[in-house]
Formats: structure tokens, sequence, C-alpha cells
């Protein structure tokens, strides 16, 4: 009889992980233990089934549940084999009597095993494999427990349907990401050679140019530096998608960062008609990538400058907010609409006004920038209104906390198992 409060318990556990990200491996290893315990079996395992391939063993409860999932990998034959080719349970009370797998009937009475249950794992078209559950002495199982063991694996199918689906988006993730990458590289060499040329132009290296010469000169260097922009943008979402964004940490003075970014702005400030005010406090010293973090602030102030008026105003300012330091742009532009805000750190989000404008971008600035605040541990924080927006990078002054220690549990014969899904 099995225990239904046992059951439950295990059902819950099962719906808890799933909504986490626990891997296949610990989930399934979970499983086969509770059954073990609810059920009236010895050990319990999962077989996961590749057509035209080699069943692979995924979740066993021990040592035994191992050995009996091998057996039938190895001799091609067996009650788990054979639930998961007919779709139908296969139950064998009494392995002494049974005769429709010899070869597995032999070694795994000389094994111990004398009674097997199986269920094959499907949802819909989508075969999985099974769920095997050994007894070593024989005798049918109650109706309850069937039952039971039916909508475990049940559950266990629409789990592994999932995570099959979210293992394929995943990939399809990678391969496009890798494959914006691959573009990005090829693009930028030659810009970057195209924008060398720009400079010797503009030096004289080839003669003198006239007025007419070097504003032609100016907007082809414009626009190729724009571009490079756009294509710095897309390697680093690329990188941060396939979590290969690693930061260079060292200590960064923020008046420095922000003297940098202010002579980097400042040919576009004076072009915009605008004036860009800068109010430190003085020393502030973080740990973080300057890099990364000057690429996140220049960002800011780009689009304070792009998204304000002639006239307007454009204000960095640094303030210290307990052990965080609070890095803010504030502008007098536009500002967002309240029912756009929450959208703004998506991935090529751009506002109505922007895209009606075809003011020029990407939508993929502020994305970066909130990766970036994230890896170095901060938040963003941000307060719009149509008289203008403020931006703010919450940095902890002493660099993000280290993660924490992994709490899943890990086993060497689970490690020894290739999850395939
Ligand atoms: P991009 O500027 O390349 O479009 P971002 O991710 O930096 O991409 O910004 C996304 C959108 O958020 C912009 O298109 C714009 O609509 C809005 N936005 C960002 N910063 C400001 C700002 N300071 N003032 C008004 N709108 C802004």
């Amino acid at each position: 009889m099995p225990s239904e409060q046992k059951l439950s318990e295990i059902l819950k556990e099962f719906a808890h992980t799933l909504l986490t990200d626990t891997p296949t491996q610990a989930i399934l290893d979970n499983l086969a233990d509770g059954i073990v315990e609810a059920l009236p079996v010895t050990s319990a395992g999962v077989t996961l089934i590749v057509p035209r391939k080699a069943p692979e063993y995924l979740a066993a409860s021990d040592a035994a549940a191992l050995r009996y999932e091998q057996l039938q990998t190895e001799l091609a034959e067996g009650p788990g084999l054979d639930a998961f080719r007919s779709g139908e349970a296969v139950f064998v009370a009494d392995l002494q009597r049974e005769t429709r797998f010899p070869k597995f009937r032999a070694r795994a009475l000389a094994a111990g095993l004398r009674a097997v249950f199986t269920f094959p794992l499907h949802n819909g078209d989508e075969r999985f494999g099974a769920l095997d559950l050994y007894r070593e002495t024989p005798g049918a199982l109650s109706s309850e427990a069937v039952a039971a063991a039916q909508t475990l694996a049940d559950v266990t199918s629409v789990y592994l349907s999932d995570a099959r689906k979210r293992y394929e988006l995943q990939e399809l993730g990678r391969a496009q990401a890798d494959f914006v990458s691959r573009i990005s590289h090829e693009l930028r060499s030659p810009l970057t050679s195209v924008l060398g040329y720009v400079e010797l132009l503009s030096d004289g290296a080839s003669g003198e140019l006239n007025q007419e010469q070097g504003r032609v000169l100016g907007i082809v260097d414009r626009n190729s530096r724009r571009l490079l922009g756009m294509i710095e943008d897309l390697l680093t979402m690329s990188s941060v998608e396939a979590g290969t964004c690693e930061l260079v940490m060292t200590d960064v003075d923020v008046g420095e960062l922000v003297e940098r970014v202010r002579d980097t702005m400042a040919p576009i400030v004076v072009r915009s008609e605008l004036e860009l005010c800068v109010d430190l406090a003085r020393g502030t010293v973080l740990n973080g990538d300057r890099d990364q973090l000057e690429r996140a602030l220049l960002n800011l102030v780009s689009n304070a400058v792009k998204f304000t008026m002639p006239g307007g105003h454009v204000e960095i300012t640094t303030r210290s907010e307990g052990d965080d330091i609070a890095l803010s742009v504030r502008d007098t532009g536009t500002g967002i609409p309240t029912e756009e805000q929450r959208h703004l750190f998506t991935r090529f989000f751009r506002t109505v006004r922007s895209k009606e404008n075809q003011v020029p971008g990407t939508g993929l600035g502020l994305y970066i920038v909130d990766h970036i605040v994230a890896l170095h541990g901060g938040r963003m924080r941000v307060v719009s209104s149509p008289r203008g927006s403020t931006f703010t990078m919450v940095l902890p002054m002493r660099g993000p906390a280290p993660p924490p220690a992994p709490t899943c549990r890990s086993r060497s014969d689970a490690e020894r198992v290739s999850s395939r899904l």
C-alpha cells in the first residue's frame, strides 16, 4: 500500500523543482529515491532511450537498480525496453516464471532480482524511455501502487518533454548567438581598417584636405564609429547570452571614469547644443571592470544626449548610498512613458516614439548596461517624466558578492551518466 503522504510529498517536491533550475539528473535521482520510500519496491531506475541509439541509463535509486538498468542496455532486452517499444506497462511479478526476456531473466535472477514493474515514459507521440521498479521478492503490485507509479511516470514524462523543449530552445539560442558573434567579428576587422584610413586622411597623410573634403570625411568617420558601436553591442550581447562575458576586476576611480566619458562625449554634446555638467563625490573608488563600467556609463550619457533637445542639460552625479555608489545620468529630455518603462532593459526594446520618429538605435544599449551592472552585483534605477529622465547604476563599492556554494546533491553514479534529452 503506497504511503499517500509520501506520494504527495514526492509530487510536491517534483512540482517545486520544475520551477527552479535543478538539473534533470538531480530531479530524476530524487524521484527514484522517493519511489522506493513510497512504494513496496527495493529500487527504481529511469532509462532514457534515443531511437536508433543504445539506451542510456539516466537515474537510479541505488547500485542494484543501476545494474538492472545497465543489464537491459547491454543485452538490448528487458521489460523496460518492451514498455518503451509497446507504450504499455510491463509487469513481471515472478521473474523465475518469465519467458519473454530469457537473457535478461538469467542474468537478473543471478543478481538477486525477483520482480519488475516498468512504465513507459511518453507524452503524446514523444517517447522518452521507461520508469523501472525492481523488487528482490516475487509478487504482484497492488492496484493502488500501480496507479501511484503510473502517476509518477506521467509526471516524469511531462517534465522530460518540457526539459527537451527547453534544451532545444537553448541550443537554438546558442547557435544564434554563435552566428551573431562570428558575423560581428568579421564585420569589425574591415571597419576598423576603414576608420584607420579615415584618420590618416584627416591627419593630412595624403595631402591637405579642403573644407568640404574635411566635412565629408567627418561624416564617414561618425557613421563608421556608429556602425562599430553597433557591432560591439552585438558582440557583447552574444557573450552575455553565451555566459562568457567575464569581468576584469580592478579598483576603479569613479571620477576618472566620468572624466573619460565626458571627454569622449564632448564633441557630440557641443554639436547637439547641450550642456553637460558633472557633480562628483571626490575620491570615490569601487571594485569593478573599468572598461565595462565606462561602456555602461557612455551608453547612458549617449542616450541622454540623443533624447534631449538643443538647449537642454545632461548631468552626471555620484553619491554614496551605504555600501553602494549611485552613479546617475540625468537629462531634461523627452522622458519615457510610464507604461513603457518596465520594458527598457529588454533586448531590442525601443519606445513607440523612438520608432515613430526614426531615432537611430538598436535597443541593445540598456540591455547591455543592465547586464554589466548585474554582473557587478548592482541594480538599475529609472525615474522618468515628460520633463526628463534619470538612469542610475547602483553598484556595490566592494564589487560583486562571491556566488553561493552549490546546494544540489551530487552522486558519483549520477556524475558518470550523460544526461541526454
Ligand atoms: P537605443 O538607444 O540604441 O535604441 P537603448 O537600449 O539604449 O537602445 O534604449 C532603448 C530605448 O529606451 C530607446 O530607444 C529610447 O526609446 C529609450 N530611452 C533610453 N534612454 C532614454 C532617455 N535618456 N530618454 C528617453 N528615452 C530613452
